[in-house]
Parts: structure tokens; sequence; C-alpha cells
């Protein structure tokens, strides 16, 4: 087979990758992608999409199963519902399709080359591709590597049988009855809260001491709440140590053990980088822990290889690989461009949804500043009062010299559309006054934004 020679090769068609090689292709850069299986990558086809459309579904299924019987207080009462799992696992592939096949189409608009197989590095500027007519070398000036994450498998609860991985768990033709969940996490509560709604008795074993380690106890509080009303067990201090039968064995927080009847034991305690089985190894690139280390333009340790996306660590999240493939396509087609986001918001699709951006209270102290903190809560918002989902509030952090805003955190229902507004904030540099002096429209929970900057600077209008 011809070998290819091009300018740019990308190695995965992620987010990361997708968005660098098109990108690149935008700019008149010659350049070819290889994928090992589909585009989207993780993102798409097993992970953001996927898991979102399965979240929906709950929901609905969960909103009219409240209104069998006797009805909620909106007057609405309907028949028994019933859940088609396979229906909803075929429309949820529908969707994964028709994007798929999206992801192809911009890459093709871009005049991107697609090679289809898995790529194995020769040395640093050539790599192998067995597909299906043959092996196709690539030898290119830049390379960026773009493949990825993978599941963390806990070597004594191997995959397989009734033990899933988040993969599988978006796959599955019915519910389980039960459902343990090991690690309470992003994946574990997403997943875990979806198949509560959809009739499963969960239960979460999350080995630290709060759920959602990563965000504050006060942000996690009506997250644990909901759990709690959904019948989810939540075992925090608890550690899983095995299988005994289709049982998983624990050890609490008091030290004893337990035995956890399941028929489906959802693994999700973490994504490690792809980085074995394909050559990497040989590059000997300079690493960060498990990762790959990268400087403020994504260059790893070798000349002409950037690296973008989870195989670079910490956040693993869609929008940041993007960010960063944008980023990468433009320094290869000679823009002049460093990593110099403000924030990098993230939300936790839970119930309810979680949203950071920038600094909570706590890291900003931390990093020695004064700060002004606003809270506003959702109970009286009016908005939130005529959906039913008062939960939750809005909080604003700000320098307490200058009022510039540091961070802004929410949870409460649908606040996930309100980062975009909270990284535009934090990313133009606005102090508190200018959030304060936005006309945000009546009724919305975006409203909780503009009371948060008023409460902090002393005025707030409406508690
Ligand atoms: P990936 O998306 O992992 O793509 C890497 C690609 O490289 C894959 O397609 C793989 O097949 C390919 N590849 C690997 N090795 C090779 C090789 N040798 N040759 C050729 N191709 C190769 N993030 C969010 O921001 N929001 C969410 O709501 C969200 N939800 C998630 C839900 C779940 C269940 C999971 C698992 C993840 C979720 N994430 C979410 C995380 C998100 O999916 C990742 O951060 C994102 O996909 C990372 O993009 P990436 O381009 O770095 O890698
Ligand atoms: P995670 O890091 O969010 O959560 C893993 C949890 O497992 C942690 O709370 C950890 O303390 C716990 N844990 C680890 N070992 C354990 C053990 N032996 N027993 C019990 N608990 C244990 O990881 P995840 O949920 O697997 O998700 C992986 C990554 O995917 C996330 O970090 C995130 O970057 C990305 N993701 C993002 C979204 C989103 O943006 N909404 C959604 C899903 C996944």
């Amino acid at each position: 087979m011809k070998e290819i020679v091009c300018k740019l090769l990308v190695i995965g068609a992620g987010p990361g990758g997708y968005i660098c090689a098109i990108r690149a292709g935008q700019l008149g850069v010659d350049t070819v992608i290889v994928e090992a299986v589909k585009a989207g990558g993780t993102c798409l086809n097993i992970g953001c999409i996927p898991s979102k459309a399965l979240i929906h579904a709950a929901e609905e299924f969960e909103k009219v199963s409240h209104m069998a019987g006797n009805g909620g207080p909106l007057g609405i009462t309907v028949e028994t519902p019933k859940l088609d799992l396979a229906k909803t696992i075929a429309w949820k592939d529908g969707i994964v399709g028709r994007l798929n096949s999206g992801v192809l189409g911009l890459l093709r608009k871009a005049k991107v080359k697609i090679v289809h197989g898995r790529a194995q590095f020769r040395d640093g500027k050539t790599v192998e591709v067995e597909t299906e007519t043959g092996t196709q070398v690539i030898r290119a000036e830049t390379v960026v590597i773009a493949t990825g994450s993978e599941p963390v498998e806990l070597p004594f609860l191997p995959f397989g049988g009734p033990v899933i991985s988040s993969t599988d768990a978006l796959s599955l033709k019915t519910v389980p009855q039960k459902l343990v969940v090991v690690g309470g996490g992003y994946i574990g509560l997403e997943l875990g809260t979806a198949f509560a709604k959809m009739g499963a008795q969960v239960t979460v074993v999350e080995a630290t001491p709060q759920i959602l380690p990563q965000y504050d106890a006060e942000l996690v509080k009506p997250v644990a709440k909901r759990l709690a009303d959904l019948g989810i067990r939540v075992l925090t201090g608890a550690r899983a140590k095995g299988l005994s039968g289709n049982a998983l064995l624990i050890e609490t927080a008091e030290g004893t053990e337990e035995q956890l009847e399941a028929d489906k034991i959802l693994v999700t305690v973490g994504r490690k980088p792809r980085t074995e089985g394909w050559g990497l190894d040989e590059l000997d690139l300079d690493r960060a822990g498990k990762f790959l280390r990268i400087d403020d333009r994504c260059r790893t340790s070798m000349r002409g290889i950037h690296a973008i996306g989870d195989i670079t660590g910490e956040p693993m999240l869609a929008h940041r690989a993007m960010a960063q493939g944008e980023m990468v396509a433009e320094i290869v087609a000679g823009r002049k461009r460093t990593w110099d986001k403000r924030c990098i918001p993230a939300v936790c699709f839970t119930d309810p949804e979680i949203v950071t951006a920038g600094l909570s209270p706590d890291e900003a102290r931390a990093q020695g500043y004064d700060v002004r903190v606003g809270q506003f809560p959702f109970n009286a918002n009016g908005r939130a009062m005529t959906m039913l989902s008062e939960d939750g509030f809005v909080r604003i952090v700000a320098r307490a010299d200058s009022n510039l805003v540091l961070g802004i955190q929410a949870v409460g229902a649908g606040v996930s559309e309100l980062s975009s507004a909270f990284a535009l904030a934090i990313e133009m540099g606005a102090r508190l006054e200018d959030v304060a002096a936005t006309i945000h429209a009546h009724p919305t929970r975006s409203e909780g934004f503009q009371e948060a900057a008023l409460k902090a600077l002393g005025h707030a209008l409406h508690i």
C-alpha cells in the first residue's frame, strides 16, 4: 500500500482529535486522522452523549411514574407507565449514529483524510495502521496524540459476567433489579441515578467520606438528599473487596464486612489514559503520573509530537479536549497560541445538576485571596418554584479588593445551561458589578446568578 505523507497526523478521533483535524483542515493544513473504533470517541459513542440520552429518558420515566396513582401537585394523573429499555437504547443508538455520521461529514468537508484502524508507532514521525485492506504507513511532520482514556478495572473485580463498565451499562436491554455501583463519582452517580429512576434498587459504594469528592460539601448536599429520596443507598467510606457469587463483598466505613446482592455491579472508579499496546512506550515521552506531560502548547517532550485530551490528564472532559485540539491545530498552521484559559467549566449531570467554573471559596482562600461570596437559593426564584425544583443555589466568589469574579458554582435543576454564562463572565474578567448590572430575563433560573452577585455586593433584591 502506498505510504501517506502529510503535514499533520492526528491519532484518535474523539472530541480532541476530530476538532483538531477539522480546524487544521479549515486552515489548509494537509491532515490525516486515524481512528481505531468510531469517530466521536468515548464522548460521542460510549460517554457524554449516550449517558445524557439515558439520563433524560430516566428522568421522563420517573416524572410520569410520579404522576401515577394520586398524581402530584400539578393535577395530572396517568396510568402506571412502562419502560421498554431496549427501545430506549435503540433511540439512544440512533442519536449516536446521527452524530457519528455528522463528525465524519465535518472531517470530509474540511478535507481531512480519514484512515480506519489502530495506529502503531514505528518512530516519532511514522505510524503503521492495520486497515481492512492492508498495512498503511503514514509519515507526518507533526503528530497529535489524542487516544483518550479507558475505564479503570479493579483487579479483584474484572469486567465480565455481572461486573460491568459504563460502556456495558449504556447498552443494557433490561433494567437490573439490583444494581451496585462501585465509585460515587461522575459516572457512578449519573448512571446510578438514571437506573434508580428506571426502577432499579441501587446501592452506591464510595471509598471516600463523601460522594463526588471533587466538589465541596455544600454543592453535593442537594444531590445526596435527592439520592436518598430516590431510595438509593449510599455507603461512603466503604471499599469494594471482591465477588462472592453474585454479591459484592465490601468493607464498610466501620470496618465490618458486608455482602451486597446484585444483578449487575457497575464499576466506575475512574479512567486511565490509553497509553499501552500501540508503540507509545518506545517513544519514551515524559509522563506526569500515568498521563503524558505537556506544556502550555500541548507539546510533549519530543519535538513534533503534541498530545491533547484525556491522555494529558485532569480534568478529563470533552470540552477541554476540544479546546486543546483547536489550539494545537492553529499552532500547527503557524499561529501564535498558548493555553490561556481562565477556567474550564465542569458539569455533573446528577439530579440536581452541579456546575463549577473557576475557584470555589476554599480554593480561592487557599490561593491567598481575600474573598467576597454571594449565594442565592433557588427557593427564592419564581421560575424554580413553577418547575417544582427549588433545591439548590448559585454561588459567586470574587476578590474582596476588586470584586473580580474568581469562581461561580451552582447546584439545581437544569443549571448545566448556566455553565456558559459562568465561564464567559470569568473569561471576560467580569466584576460583581458587571454581573449585577446585566439584565437577566425574568422569570429564569439565571436570575439567581445576578442575585448572587448582588448578594456579594451587599444588596440582593429578592432575599
Ligand atoms: P476519547 O474520546 O477517548 O477518544 C479517543 C479516540 O482514540 C477513541 O475513539 C479511540 O478509539 C481512539 N484510539 C485510541 N487509540 C488509538 C490508536 N492507537 N489508533 C487509532 N485510534 C485510537 N465529558 C464531558 O465533558 N461531559 C460529559 O457529560 C461526559 N460524560 C461522560 C460519560 C461517560 C460514561 C464517560 C465514560 C465519559 C464522559 N465524559 C464526559 C468524558 C469524555 O468522554 C472524555 O473527556 C472525552 O471523550 C475525551 O476526549 P479525547 O478526544 O481525549 O478521547
Ligand atoms: P471519578 O473520578 O469521577 O469517580 C470515581 C470515584 O470512585 C471516586 O469518587 C473515588 O473515590 C471512587 N473509588 C475509587 N476506588 C474505589 C473503590 N475501590 N471502591 C469504592 N470507590 C472507589 O471517575 P468516573 O466516575 O469513573 O469518571 C471518570 C472521568 O470521566 C471523570 O473524572 C470525568 O473526568 C469524566 N466524566 C465526566 C462527566 C461529566 O462531565 N458530566 C461524566 C462522566 C464522566
